[in-house]
This record gives C-alpha cells, structure tokens and sequence, in this order.
C-alpha cells in the first residue's frame, strides 16, 4: 500500500495526515520521478485547481498521472482535485485531466457563501460533516457517474469506476470519524 498525494500546491498536508492516522503510508508527489513510483492510490487535495495544472504539467507530471487513473488507479479528489478530474468545466475553458464524465462549475456558490460547513448524507457512510471553501459543484454527470451526496439539490460527492470526486475538504474535519478516508482506503485496498 503506498498512496500518492499530490503535493504541488494546496491542503495535501492533512490528507497525509488523515491517511498515516489510519495507518496508509503515503508519499508527497512534487516531481515527475515520484509519479513514476508504483502506487496504489492517488490523492488529488483542494487549493487551486489552475495552479495545479500548471504546475502538473510544468513539472512533467501531468502525462504520467493521467495514464494511471484512466488505468484505473483509485483516486480521491477534494475540491480542486475535482475541477482536475472533471470531463468539463462550466465556467472556465481549461480542463486538466478529464477523466470523468461530470460538468464541474468552479466557485460555484458565489463569493459570500463560498464557504461553509454542513452536515449530509453521504451514501453507505451516514450523515458526514462537510466543509466547503469557495467550492465547485457538480452540475451534471454522465453515464456511469453515481451521485454519493447532495446539498441543497447539488451534487457534492461522486463515483465512477474508482475516482471518487468531493466538493469539499473531509481532510479538515479530522476530529471526526475519517469515513471518506476508510471509504477511500477500502477502495485502494481491492
Ligand atoms: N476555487 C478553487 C478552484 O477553482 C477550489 C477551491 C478549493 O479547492 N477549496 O480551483
């Protein structure tokens, strides 16, 4: 078991924190030779989704890890991880890897209500606590794509095959039961 978090820019710290806490052992990945690594599954952390693909592919990661999810490397995507995955962006012209049939829309609930924290139903996991920081929402999903979560009538968690894409940030409720972490590490543990 080895988890690749994306260490570029961004909240990869508490990811790796969460994970190590639950006993994964994760590596950052900052540089091309770590993306190279065998891995068994691969964090995508919240931040700024346009920093990081042009850091990604600045830094010659972009390629590599594109192949391994589309190869089926289970991956984890918190906010801007999702603007990455995201087939399309409703609002911005630039997507990055494109790996999942979704229609992303970035900073989606406007700059006053762009963050905050609630409590929802995540499916298979119970109520989870959720917080959100200027965060996107998905705004429709393709075929294939199950809906894991909704707040307010959007859709703020997903699956397809083995990427599962959040609207927000369950690295900062560590205090809690980490369930989305389990649900990730059972899903890198198949
Ligand atoms: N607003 C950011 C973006 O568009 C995402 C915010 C986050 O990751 N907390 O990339």
């Amino acid at each position: 078991m080895m988890i690749g978090v994306l260490a570029v820019q961004g909240a990869f710290i508490e990811h790796i924190q969460a994970l190590r806490a639950l006993g994964a052992p994760c590596i950052e990945l900052r540089q091309k030779a770590d993306v190279e690594q065998e891995l068994t599954g691969l964090v995508l952390p919240g931040g700024e989704s346009t920093v990081q693909g042009k850091l990604l592919r600045d830094l010659d990661m972009y390629a590599a890890l594109k192949e391994k999810i589309q190869q089926g490397l289970p991956v984890l995507a918190t906010c801007a991880g999702m603007i990455l995955l995201a087939e399309h962006l409703s609002n911005d012209d630039k997507v990055h890897f494109a790996t999942m049939p979704i229609t992303v829309k970035r900073n989606a609930y406007g700059r006053q209500l762009g963050s905050f924290h609630t409590q929802a139903d995540f499916a298979g996991l119970g109520s989870v606590p959720m917080t959100f920081i200027r965060a996107p929402y998905i705004e429709s999903a393709g075929a294939g794509v199950k809906v894991l979560a909704e707040v307010d009538g959007r859709i703020v968690a997903a699956r397809y095959g083995d990427q599962l894409a959040l609207a927000f940030h369950p690295e900062l409720d560590l205090d809690k039961s980490m369930a989305i972490h389990k649900y990730f590490l059972a899903m890198c543990e198949k």
